[in-house]
C-alpha cells in the first residue's frame, strides 16, 4: 500500500465511528488500519474449511447435520418482513451493529448459530471465543456455510463473507484468530440466531 492510500484509509477509519468501522480489534491504535490491510491480502476462508490435521467443521456439528445448503432468494420486502428493519440493515444492507451491542455475546451454551434470515447453520457453538472486540466471533464456520468476497468499503480491505443460502451479511474474517485455524469470524449478533443443543433447529426458510 502506498502512503496516500494508508493515509486515506487512516482519515476513513478516524473519521467514522465505529459502528462503521466494524469487526476491529477494540484495543487497537488508529495505526492497525494498516495492519489489518495486510492481513486481508492473505488467502480466503475456502482455504480455511480444512483445517490443521485434516479436521473438518462440519464435524463439530451439535445439532443434525443439514444435509444441502439450498438456495434462499426473496424480495426485499419479504426480508425486511421476516427479520425486522435492524436485521434487515445487517444481513441487506452489509451494515454492522455497534460493538457490544449483542446478547449473544454472552451466550455460552452448546448449540448451532443460524443464519437469523434463512436460518441455515453457520457456526457450532464449540468453535465461539471470546475475542474482545465486542462481537461474536468464531474461529471456523461449519464446512460450506459462507460464501466470501473482498470489501474495500470505510478506507479497508477486508473479506466479508455471507451466508452460501441466502446471501446474507454476516461479517468479515481476520487471520488474528486462535487455533487451529488462525481465523477470526467477525460476526453481527443481529445476523445470528441461537438455537441451544436440546431445541431442535426451526425449518429452513
Ligand atoms: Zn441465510
Amino acid at each position: 500500500m502506498n502512503r496516500a492510500t494508508f493515509l486515506k484509509g487512516l482519515a476513513a477509519a478516524l473519521a467514522a465511528p465505529s459502528v462503521l468501522i466494524g469487526c476491529q480489534n477494540g484495543q487497537s491504535a488508529p495505526g492497525s488500519v494498516a495492519a489489518s490491510d495486510t492481513l486481508q491480502v492473505a488467502p480466503a476462508p475456502p482455504d480455511a474449511r480444512v483445517f490443521s490435521e485434516g479436521i473438518q467443521a462440519d464435524t463439530m456439528h451439535v445439532h443434525p447435520a443439514v444435509e444441502t445448503v439450498g438456495e434462499s432468494r426473496r424480495s426485499a420486502d419479504e426480508w425486511r418482513e421476516l427479520v425486522g428493519n435492524d436485521a434487515y440493515r445487517i444481513l441487506f444492507e452489509a451494515g454492522t451493529e455497534p460493538r457490544y451491542s449483542s446478547p449473544l455475546l454472552e451466550e455460552s451454551r452448546r448449540g448451532t448459530f443460524i443464519c437469523a434470515a434463512c436460518h441455515l447453520p453457520l457456526f457450532p457453538s464449540s468453535t465461539k471465543y471470546e475475542s474482545g472486540t465486542g462481537w461474536p466471533s468464531f474461529w471456523a464456520p461449519l464446512d460450506g456455510r459462507l460464501g466470501t468476497q473482498r470489501d474495500t468499503s470505510a478506507g479497508m480491505v477486508r473479506t466479508e463473507y455471507h451466508c452460501a443460502r441466502c446471501g446474507g451479511h454476516q461479517g468479515h474474517v481476520f487471520q488474528d484468530g486462535p487455533d487451529p485455524t488462525g481465523l477470526r469470524y467477525c460476526n453481527n449478533g443481529l445476523a445470528l440466531a441461537f438455537a441451544p443443543e436440546d431445541e431442535s433447529l426451526p425449518e429452513l426458510r
